[in-house]
């Protein structure tokens, strides 16, 4: 057998897999589990892109069967970019500043590793997506967690990072609407954040994957490219999985400043083959009617939330309703030690399974995340099962 790399062995087991397991074991003992524990929408594709796709598999020129090209579809750019300034009013070019992901997740890693070499300098705002913090692992990097705290709306203050951490900085990565915390981003927040990347000369990562996932019709998230227009110091993450429940499908792209795409294309374009054409071609249909079909979507989650949010109030917990994203950040009861303790006691309890926020950063002890990836009465089936064991915050 051969020795794992470094890189391997600094990795820590990804965070979700401690929960599959529980949920495995839970349902061996047969056992009514509630899963609320990851990110993963239970909501269908919308039929026109299901069919979309079916026509492409069926193209007779065969052509989408073959290896697509590194860099994509022109057409599936085109329409991203068509996209992009309908839904931001930021102008692409499609030729340049466009990359199609076979996921963000993927992406994300890959530009790291196209501009990170070992020991170089990565603030990532924590609690986060937990794939940032393995990436930056693999990159080998110098990873400072910026802390997105309650008592800040858990919005990042940038003028609180230590100097010698700035110093070593190159990249930084934000996402907003935030997983896990649902926290949103003002246009103070992108402007200071601007100001802050460029006299630091930080690169900015924008992941965007929830920008479509709005529970308030009043709010209406808004891309880092808006404040960058000139793409100057920017890449921006988007994906398909949340807004279109397309996560099986692998479908994402980055889209900025021209030299950092080009970078990722680089390194892509040896460890990859780009996205099977017949998805980008069922990507082109989800854009085209993206308003739609995100408003559906977005709505299904606001019913989710004003079932789930309510009761938890009426329980006792001291909760926010998330504006956007399709999560509820949950404190937990002060008599627990550590968000993985609670998060156990739960599942052992009630079967209501959630994700503990310590598997999200050093920053998401304290908390855990419950995904509204159910149905309303299964959510309030879940407060009335944590009610009847005697939860409460
Ligand atoms: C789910 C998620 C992603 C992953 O998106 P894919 O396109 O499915 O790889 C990226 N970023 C955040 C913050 C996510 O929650």
């Amino acid at each position: 057998m051969p020795e794992p790399s470094d890189k391997v062995k600094n990795l820590p087991t990804y965070a979700l897999a401690k929960l599959f397991a529980a949920k495995e074991k839970k349902l061996r003992d047969g056992v009514d589990v509630i899963d609320l524990g990851v990110g993963n929408p239970d909501l269908r594709p919308p039929e026109k892109v299901i069919r979309a796709l079916h026509q492409a598999l069926d193209d007779v020129s065969k052509e989408n069967h073959r290896y697509p090209a590194f860099d994509g579809l022109p057409e599936f750019r085109e329409a991203i970019a068509e996209w992009y300034s309908k839904r931001f009013g930021v102008k692409l070019d499609p030729g340049k500043e466009i990359l199609p992901l076979v996921g963000s997740k993927e992406g994300l890693a890959k530009f790291m590793l196209a501009h990170l070499n070992p020991g170089d300098g990565i603030l990532i705002t924590s609690p986060c997506y937990p794939a940032y913090l393995g990436a930056a692992t693999v990159a080998q990097a110098s990873t400072y967690q910026v802390p997105l705290l309650e008592k800040y709306d858990f919005i990042p203050q940038l003028d609180q990072i230590p100097e010698d951490v700035l110093k070593r900085a190159k990249l930084i990565l934000v996402n907003f609407p935030n997983n896990p915390t649902g926290a949103v981003a003002s246009d103070s927040f992108y402007e200071h954040l601007r100001e802050f990347a460029l006299k630091n000369a930080i690169f900015i990562m924008s992941d965007i994957a929830y920008c479509d996932v709005c529970l308030d019709p009043r709010f209406r998230s808004r891309s880092f490219l808006e404040f960058d227009r000139n793409k100057e110091n920017s890449i921006e993450f988007h994906s398909f999985s949340k807004s279109f429940s397309m996560q099986g499908w692998r479908l994402g792209f980055a889209c900025g400043n021209s030299t950092a795409v080009a970078n990722l294309l680089k390194i892509k374009s040896n460890m990859d083959f780009g996205v099977f054409m017949a998805i980008q071609r069922a990507g082109i249909a989800a854009l085209e009617e993206a308003e739609a079909f995100s408003q559906q979507m977005s709505e299904v989650y606001r019913k989710r939330r004003d079932a789930l949010v309510p009761e938890l109030i009426k329980a006792g917990w001291d909760v926010r309703p998330p504006v956007a994203t399709l999560y509820v950040w949950l404190r937990i009861p002060r008599s627990y030690s550590s968000s993985d303790e609670f998060a156990n006691d739960l599942v052992e309890k009630t079967g209501v399974l959630v994700a503990p926020g310590a598997g999200f950063g050093k920053h998401g002890e304290g908390y855990v995340r419950i995904s509204l990836i159910a149905s309303e009465e299964r959510l309030v089936e879940a407060v009335k099962r944590m009610k009847e064991a005697g939860f409460k915050y």
